[in-house]
This record gives C-alpha cells, sequence and structure tokens, in this order.
C-alpha cells in the first residue's frame, strides 16, 4: 500500500482544517514537514498532540498547526497515520496537502480511508457503510440507526446468524452420514425448527429495516388548498420560520416552497404547493397549478386546507372548489378548516360522497396546532414497525431478504419430501448473501458502489 493523503474538513471557512495522512510513509512525510515549536522536541510521541509550524519545500512556514502522529496497527486505518490540525482555510489546507504529496503521499480517493480500514480487518463492511451514512443521516432516527451500525452490533448480529447457518450444515451433515436411514423424520423437524429460529431473526432485521429506510428517504408531505387558504402560513408555523411569502393576494406561492423537518423522527419534505385554482389562466399560474397536481401524486400525506373564512358550506356539504382537489388526491389526507379564529369549524362535513374529518386549526394563532402536529405524526409512523435499536440499511435489507428467501425455499422443499442433503446447497447461497453484507467475500464493483459515496478524506 502506498502512502495517501486527503483534507479530511468541508471546503470554506471553520475553526480548524484537518488534513490526514495514512501508510507507511506517514510519518516520514510528517517529520519533513513540522518544525516543533518545543526546543527540547525530539520525536513525536505516539497520539500526543504537538504545537508547531507546517512549513513547505523551502523551509517557509505555511501554518501554525497541532501535528499528531498514530503508529499501526491501532489506528481508524490499520496503517501509521498522521494528522496535521491547522486554521480553517481551505486554500491553506490545500497547500498543506500538496505539501504532503510533493514529499510522496498521494491524494486519496473518495472514501479510500475507510476502505483501507476495512480492507485492514479494522472495521467489517456494515460498519464503513455507517460511516458514511452517519455523515449523511437527514433525521435524528438515522443517526441513530447509523451510530449502532458504526459499533459494529449489526455485524455481530449477522456474523452470529452466519454462524448458526454453519453449525445448522454441521449437524445436517453429521445426523446424514451417521443416522439417516432410521431418523430422517426426527431430523427434518429438528433442522426445521432451528431453521424457523434464524428465519424470525432476520425476519425481524428486515423489518426493521423498513423504518430505517424511511429514516433516510423521508416522506413527502403537501399543503393543497385554493389560493389564500393559509398553505404558506400553515407551512411558516409547522417549520417555525418565514421560509414562505405571506400576502393577503391569491396566487402568491407560484413556486413551490419546499422545507426539511424532523417529525417523529423521520425526515419530512413539506412542500406549500402553488395554489390550486383550477379555473387559472394565468400561464405561469396554470403551470404551477399543474406542477402542484404532479406533486401531489407523489405525496405520502396531504394537507387539504381549506379556508375556514370564505368556504361555502349548505346543508352540511362543503362547495367551492375542494371536491376537485379531493379528486385528484389519491393517497391519505387530512382535512385543516383553518382560520378557525374567526369563523369555527363546523362539525364534519360532506365533499361529494366523502365525509370529511375537519381538524379545526389557526396557523395566525397557532390553535389546536399541537394536535395537527400530534396527528401528522401518527398518519406518518402509520403502518411503521416501532422503532429497534437496530437496523440495516437497503443494501443490507436486501441481503438480509435474499437469505431469507433461500431459507423459505429450503424449509417448503424439506417440507415436500426432498431430503436434506439434496439441499444443503441452499443453505450455501443464503450463507453468501450474509457474507455480502458483512463484505467477508467482497468484490471490486460492490465496494466502488459503497465507498464512490464517501467525502474525499474520510
Ligand atoms: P396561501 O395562498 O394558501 O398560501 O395563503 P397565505 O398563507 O398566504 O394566507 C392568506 C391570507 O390568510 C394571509 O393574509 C394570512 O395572514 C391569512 N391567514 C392565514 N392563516 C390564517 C388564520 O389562521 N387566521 C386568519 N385570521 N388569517 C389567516
Amino acid at each position: 500500500m502506498d502512502t495517501i493523503a486527503a483534507i479530511a474538513t468541508p471546503p470554506g471557512q471553520g475553526g480548524i482544517g484537518i488534513v490526514r495522512i495514512s501508510g507507511p510513509r506517514a510519518g516520514e512525510i510528517l517529520r519533513r514537514m513540522f518544525v516543533p515549536a518545543n526546543a527540547s522536541f525530539r520525536d513525536f510521541v505516539p497520539r500526543m498532540l504537538h504545537l508547531g509550524h507546517i512549513v513547505d519545500q523551502a523551509g517557509e512556514p505555511l501554518d501554525q498547526c497541532l501535528a499528531v502522529f498514530m503508529p499501526g496497527p491501532a489506528t481508524f486505518t490499520g496503517e501509521d497515520t498522521a494528522e496535521l490540525q491547522c486554521h480553517g482555510n481551505f486554500a491553506l489546507c490545500r497547500l498543506i496537502l500538496a505539501e504532503a504529496l510533493r514529499q510522496g503521499a498521494r491524494q486519496a480517493e473518495r472514501g479510500e480511508f475507510s476502505r483501507r480500514a476495512f480492507l485492514n480487518g479494522r472495521i467489517d463492511l456494515s460498519q464503513a457503510e455507517a460511516i458514511a451514512e452517519l455523515a449523511a443521516a437527514p433525521s435524528r432516527s438515522a443517526m441513530r440507526y447509523s451510530l449502532r451500525r458504526l459499533d459494529g452490533e449489526l455485524g455481530r448480529r449477522v456474523a452470529a446468524l452466519r454462524a448458526s447457518l454453519d453449525n445448522l450444515r454441521l449437524s445436517a451433515c453429521v445426523a446424514l452420514d451417521f443416522t439417516a436411514e432410521e431418523t430422517g423424520e426426527i431430523l427434518v423437524e429438528d433442522f426445521c425448527a432451528q431453521l424457523d429460529e434464524i428465519l424470525e431473526q432476520l425476519g425481524a432485521l428486515v423489518e426493521a429495516g423498513k423504518r430505517a429506510e424511511l429514516s433516510q428517504r423521508g416522506r413527502l408531505v403537501v399543503l393543497a388548498g385554493p389560493p389564500n387558504a393559509g398553505k404558506s402560513s400553515l407551512l411558516n408555523y409547522l417549520c417555525g420560520s418565514e421560509r414562505a411569502l405571506v400576502t393577503p393576494h391569491p396566487g402568491t406561492t407560484r413556486d413551490f416552497i419546499d422545507v426539511a423537518l424532523d417529525m417523529a423522527g423521520l425526515p419530512v419534505r413539506l412542500v406549500d404547493t402553488a395554489g390550486l385554482r383550477l379555473d387559472a389562466t394565468d400561464p405561469i399560474e396554470r403551470l404551477g397549478v399543474a406542477r402542484s397536481e404532479e406533486l401531489l401524486a407523489q405525496a405520502d400525506l396531504v394537507l387539504l386546507v381549506i379556508d375556514g373564512v370564505s368556504a361555502e358550506v349548505a346543508d352540511g356539504r362543503l362547495l367551492g372548489p375542494y371536491a376537485d382537489i379531493l379528486a385528484n388526491i389519491e393517497v391519505d389526507a387530512l382535512c385543516l378548516w383553518n382560520k378557525c379564529d374567526v369563523r369555527p369549524a363546523p362539525p364534519d362535513l360532506l365533499l361529494g360522497q366523502r365525509a370529511l374529518e375537519l381538524i379545526p386549526v389557526s396557523a395566525l394563532t397557532g390553535a389546536n396546532m399541537d394536535r395537527l402536529v400530534a396527528l401528522l405524526e401518527n398518519s406518518l409512523t402509520a403502518e411503521l414497525p416501532a422503532e429497534e435499536d437496530l437496523a440495516p440499511n437497503v443494501r443490507q435489507a436486501e441481503s438480509l431478504r435474499a437469505a431469507s428467501a433461500e431459507l423459505e425455499f429450503l424449509r417448503a422443499d424439506l417440507l415436500a419430501g426432498v431430503s436434506v442433503d439434496c439441499c444443503l446447497g441452499r443453505l450455501d447461497t443464503a450463507r453468501l448473501a450474509l457474507d455480502e453484507l458483512l463484505g467477508l467475500a467482497p468484490h471490486d464493483e460492490l465496494l466502488n458502489r459503497i465507498f464512490d459515496q464517501f467525502c474525499i478524506g474520510k
């Protein structure tokens, strides 16, 4: 392995900037670039920060810095590693990196430090993935899941399941050698019981993965309703800032206002559509209406906002544009009677054939908004499995599902009377799926796919 270097902190200005070097020549390169401040300095004490200057080829100081040398193999990458902590000026970091490259290091590729940690056996593949996921986690629960995978718990759980498959195979082989004739039936029963236990654990992990996936992907909530109903005001209230332009003139929100919220631990994209004025003649407004309809089709939940002040109600029926709007909505919708501070919500209304359960709210005074938030959170998490500590990511869930499917086939084969020795290949295929999750038989395409998602310097 050669020696690699990269800037580990993001572009821009910040408190500190870090340049990282890893590989057999890390110590030598560091020593050439570093002039200690302390006259009694003899050499780097492993894992201790030393104050000094980083200098260029000509001995010209580039910055004052703290430097640390960490000898392998007890480092993140498993190799000798050096870190230079300078002032957080990206241009300065680039000069320091250039100096490290001149001294013999190579610019690291995306995720190459983590890739080395994996290849040197410091972490398994699920932990490597957790590093990139933690850096990009869009919600509190996504952070929690990534952190649990980072500490290796998922890897250990899957490794234990893999060991159970091995034991199963072994006991089947032993039993087959000695007692196949007499105890074939007992063997199948016993085998299936153990198989069921493994299947149950695989199933629980896959189920937990559904919530983990949502904690990454998030949910789309769309505000719909006629112009002036108070959609922008509701969005502002829900995100606690003046993101949307609120005016008393209908048709102000011509394009989408899109905010990211964390609700019930899930990342939520809340979008304020252009008012759905179906008779809009202005071409730009019509375009906005068309895009609103597209968004409605993609939504996980729609908040239909009724303008409580101007809504026409006759004989318990809601008149006006709402029936047309609702007809376009195929997903779950909550019906909000906004402006209840001016006109209280009537009891539930009929809209066409549909009975509307109204939620009275006021985006102006905040009345009933707590209830709205609670209902929103309930709708967003309905039908989701309870939040588990441990859950696979999408790739890992795929491997677990593949292993599970193979074991289900195996079970069905056995019950259909196929002999145990003819089914053992399926055990091996299931085991391979778990190997893929753990990265035990990694192929370049898989590793490239994973590590290409990393930042440079990680
Ligand atoms: P949008 O076109 O649906 O986005 O509506 P806006 O949020 O721009 O609101 C239209 C007008 O209704 C503005 O003058 C708001 O101040 C007003 N408004 C919004 N919500 C309420 C409310 O709950 N009560 C009252 N009284 N006025 C509201």
